[in-house]
């Protein structure tokens, strides 16, 4: 489908007459693969070497609609024996009343989500895609490793996209359809993007940690005056991400692992026995963020490219696996000379609204209604969770927003 280039000096000009994905990280990956499944031809241009992220234990929470979109893609049955299974999610509130606690087995599920690192989910669709693409008459799957986009522009009849790939040759590519899958690090910047960001002045610690009581499969998320701490089952120990504002973070980073694992034990409380010993301590500023674009046609932005949202309720990714499978669906059902119209594109975007609209306010409402510092909102706080304990009707709507979205 692309057209063989035209090279001058040291750039190199090509037609491609398909989608084009900016970023090969998991949302873009999952796009790539349901496009092939579904008989579109794709190119994926990836910044980073092959297996550059395979090393990243960052802890994902996959919900249960993406478990299935995985599945279907054949990387589930790769990672299967690697994930860990949430059973039960226990949310409480440090120095509060009410308590409430979620069991798969009340929803006849069998898990309310699974923990799967970050590089191992990368390294099971690597092998999806190796698997898929060296099929006889398998539908072009490409993917361009090294290569960097540095610019993308927009005009009446299609995109033009600028990289320099791993031989530093520059290339300017245009396509029908430019999908901006890059984490939203790197092309916020292009004329026709508009970012809007809210700034908590929080950041997230992250590690794992070992602690006394196994994790018996129990996800805990702890609202604490400083922020919420959640501690996700993962292999034999939890994955720790505990937030708050960025001088705190500063503090409780700067401990030596002793004084840290006291400090744990102090905000999270005694559920899990005493904290043991812990991994190296990233952190990550926390924002809540969206881009948009003022452009109707030939581009889109998908993942966290186009919505960034506090870690508190595990929402961000599978939001973003729920962009790739709808833009896929959208691709397929748009004949080929409509691919990137604003037609396809609106009706796309229409389609995305209500679910990253509902995604940013729900994890915005939980920050700030759990690290309020107020008795009244407190007490409101007690009084919210002592609820959704009784009410079986909100359980049960929780239960579908985080594992579908709906
Ligand atoms: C502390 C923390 C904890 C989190 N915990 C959870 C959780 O528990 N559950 C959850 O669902 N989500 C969580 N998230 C969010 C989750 O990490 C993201 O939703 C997920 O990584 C988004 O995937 P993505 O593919 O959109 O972007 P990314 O994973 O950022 O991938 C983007 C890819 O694009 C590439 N790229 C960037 N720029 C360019 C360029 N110019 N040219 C070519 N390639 C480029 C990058 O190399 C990368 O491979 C967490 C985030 C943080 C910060």
């Amino acid at each position: 489908m692309t057209q063989p280039p035209t090279t001058s000096a040291s750039l190199t000009c090509t037609a491609c007459t398909h989608p084009v994905i900016i970023g090969g990280g998991p949302v873009g990956m999952v796009l790539a693969l349901s496009l092939q499944a579904r008989g579109v031809p794709v190119t994926v241009l990836e910044a980073q070497p092959q297996g550059a992220m395979y090393p990243d234990h960052r802890a994902l929470a996959l919900a249960a609609g993406t478990q299935q979109v995985l599945e279907q893609l054949g990387v589930w049955q790769r990672i299967q024996s690697a994930v860990t299974p949430i059973e039960t999610i226990h949310i409480s509130q440090q120095k509060g009343l009410g308590r409430t606690r979620l069991r798969a087995q009340d929803y006849g599920m069998p898990a309310l989500g699974y923990v799967v690192s970050y590089g191992q989910l990368l390294q099971a669709i690597d092998a999806a895609v190796k698997e898929v693409t060296a099929l006889a008459h398998a539908t072009p799957l490409h993917i361009h490793y090294q290569t960097a986009v540095q610019d993308l522009t927009v005009n009446a009849a299609n995109a033009t996209i600028a990289f320099t790939d791993a031989t530093g040759l520059h290339t300017q590519m245009t396509t029908p359809l430019a999908i901006v899958a890059d984490g939203g690090r790197s092309l916020e910047r292009v004329s026709g993007f508009v970012r809007e960001t809210k700034l908590y002045g929080h950041d997230a610690l992250v590690t794992h940690v070992q602690t006394q009581s196994a994790h018996a499969n129990i996800a805990y998320e702890r609202f604490t005056l400083h922020g919420p701490i959640a501690l996700l089952p993962n292999g034999d120990r939890f994955s720790l991400v505990w937030t708050g504002e960025a001088t705190y973070i500063d503090r409780i980073a700067a401990l030596d692992e002793a004084d840290f694992l006291a400090a744990l034990h102090q905000a999270f409380g005694d559920r899990v026995g005493q904290f043991t010993a812990c991994g190296p301590r990233l952190r990550f500023p926390l924002k809540l963020s969206k881009l948009s674009q003022t452009f109707p046609a030939h581009a889109v932005i998908i993942g966290n490219a186009a919505q960034t949202m506090h870690p508190v309720a595990g929402q961000g990714f599978n939001v973003g696996i729920r962009d790739a499978v709808a833009l896929a669906q959208s691709l397929e059902r748009t004949p080929v000379a409509a691919w990137g119209s604003a037609t396809m594109l609106t009706t796309y975007r229409q389609s995305r609204a209500k679910d990253t609209e509902r995604g940013l306010l729900f994890t915005d409402f939980l920050v700030n209604v759990f690290s309020n510092d107020l008795v009244a909102v407190g007490a409101l706080r007690g009084l919210g969770l002592g609820l959704l304990e009784i009410l079986p009707n909100t359980r049960q709507w929780l239960i579908r927003k985080m594992s579908y979205g709906r």
